[in-house]
């Protein structure tokens, strides 16, 4: 059993005032292997009275010395990484190769930001103004269960380029990943107050950054429901606000797919970080005149990926994180069958074999209408959707006919084709013929997937303010 006590203010690890303990499980065993005690409310105005005072000295630091920050947070991370893959797969259960390529991408992503800010444009001549980007101030970071390390690395190496202090409130069922994340970060030796970390409940830490006056900034990644609240909680103070939530993607197979390319890339799609991404390829378009085919090559490939124990280096899909997960992506498999989808492979518990642990059975339904459920909302969990299509026209129209728009994905055997089937979708990302994550380009949502980009120069920006000065 371990036991989370600390959380990090003014660089100290201090005992919160907060004073609930919060059940850590190991979604494999279904078993309680730690327990975290939560900050609260005062917690939270203690690290947003720690990230404001550090403010003024650490916005005017240099780029360089703010470069050689972020190189020492990479080089702390790095020398955690064994430790944060360990905290992955106990905490969250992904998969051994999964779980390696997320503790590897925790540091990462602070070099790629490090790159960033050695190119950044701070001072931008406008006419006769010359536009200086300002750094906001003080940055909420709100982070979810589904890659809770990445997202805090992510996150704040970009409000730290920027000039921005932080602080952080991670996912609250993350806190064994938390505290390795903390201890590296502490490691670096930034300046106190430079970041906070405060384990919470969403409803009592989030809600008080959210509302805070001395918070110039959210960046939230999770639920659209969440994402309304803190939309609305921010108003009050006209916060600036980043919201990456979920997403309901297409993955168009066009009539000249390969099919023994396109099959398994559709699949890893779908099923990436065992169902639980927001930019899983859901809704799998296929032509009408080639749907038998396809159908027969999805159920192969499926039953070459296989759920089960996270540590068997052959698993391809780990449990769900929690058990309310779990039970949400049941209801999805029943409503599907109720509203009179085909299921291809799989179906309601476990798979076969297993008998303990938060697994779902990899499910694919066929003849999906847009309209049902399970087109429409999203799952989180390794459940896909086949939608037969005639025209490429239809189609395009059918990837668009959501309320999300995050990403998209075309397969096919022609590069130009892609590009123009591409430039139609309604997404922040599309990838053609390919899963490769490119960390400058900008990431983030059309429609009600959210509000504004990270990644890249584009996140940096979304920490900072233009000023623009003219002198006579
Ligand atoms: P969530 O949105 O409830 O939680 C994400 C983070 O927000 C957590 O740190 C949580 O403590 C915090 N939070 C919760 N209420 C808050 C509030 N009122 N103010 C401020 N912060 C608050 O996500 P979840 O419960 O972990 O998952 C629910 C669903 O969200 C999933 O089934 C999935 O559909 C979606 N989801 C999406 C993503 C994504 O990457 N887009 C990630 C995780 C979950």
């Amino acid at each position: 059993m371990q036991r989370i006590e600390h959380i990090y203010i003014n660089g100290a690890f201090v005992e919160p005032h907060g004073s609930e303990w919060f059940d850590l499980h190991n979604p494999a065993t279904e078993e309680v292997i730690g327990q975290v005690r939560l900050g609260d409310a005062r917690d939270a105005s203690d690290a947003i009275a720690a990230a404001k005072a550090a403010f003024p000295a650490f916005s005017r630091t240099s780029r360089q010395e703010r470069i050689a920050m972020l190189r020492r947070m990479q080089a702390a991370m790095a020398a955690r990484e064994n430790d944060l893959f360990e905290a992955i797969v106990t905490e969250y259960g992904a998969p051994v190769s999964r779980a390696r390529w997320m503790a590897a991408y925790a540091h990462q992503v602070i070099g790629e930001l490090a790159q960033v800010l050695e190119q950044y444009v701070f001072q931008r001549p406008a006419g006769a103004a010359q536009v200086t980007m300002q750094p906001l101030g003080v940055a909420g970071l709100i982070t979810p269960w589904n890659s809770n390390a990445g997202f805090i690395c992510g996150k704040l190496a970009t409000a730290l380029a920027a000039g921005c202090t932080a602080v952080i409130k991670p996912s609250e069922m993350s806190a064994l990943q938390t505290r390795v994340v903390m201890e590296a970060l502490h490691e670096a030796g930034l300046p106190p107050g430079v970041f906070n970390i405060v384990n919470g409940r969403g409803e009592v830490v989030g809600a008080q950054i959210t509302s805070h006056r001395d918070v110039a900034k959210i960046s939230f990644t999770g639920s659209s429901v969440v994402g309304r609240a803190i939309l609305r909680g921010s108003a009050e103070t006209f916060k600036r606000v980043t919201l990456e939530l979920g997403g309901k993607s297409p993955t168009l197979v066009l009539d000249d797919a390969d099919f023994d390319s396109a099959v398994p890339l559709a699949v890893q799609a779908g099923f990436m970080n065992s169902g639980q991404a927001c930019i899983a390829g859901t809704r799998i378009l296929v032509p009408r005149a080639r749907l038998a085919e396809f159908e027969a090559a999805i159920a192969r490939e499926v039953a070459a990926t296989p759920a089960g124990d996270p540590r068997d280096p052959a698993t391809a899909i780990g449990p769900m994180v929690s058990r309310k997960q779990w039970e949400r992506v049941q209801g999805y498999i029943r409503r599907g069958k109720e509203e009179g989808a085909r299921l291809l492979v799989g179906g309601e518990g476990r798979p076969d074999g297993v008998d303990r642990g938060w697994l779902v059975r990899p499910t694919v339904f066929t003849d999906v209408r847009n309209d049902m459920t399970i087109a429409r909302e999203e799952i989180f969990g390794p459940v896909l959707a086949i939608l037969p299509y005639d025209t490429e026209m239809e189609a395009i129209a059918i990837a668009n006919d959501t309320t999300y728009g995050l990403h998209g994905y075309v397969l096919t055997g022609d590069r130009e084709r892609g590009a123009r089937v591409a430039a139609q979708i309604e997404a922040g990302r599309v990838l053609v013929n390919t899963l490769v994550h490119e960390p400058k380009a900008p990431f983030g949502g059309f429609k009600q997937s959210g509000i504004g980009r990270e990644n890249g120069s584009y996140g940096v920006d979304a920490y900072l303010e233009p000023k623009a000065v003219l002198v006579n």
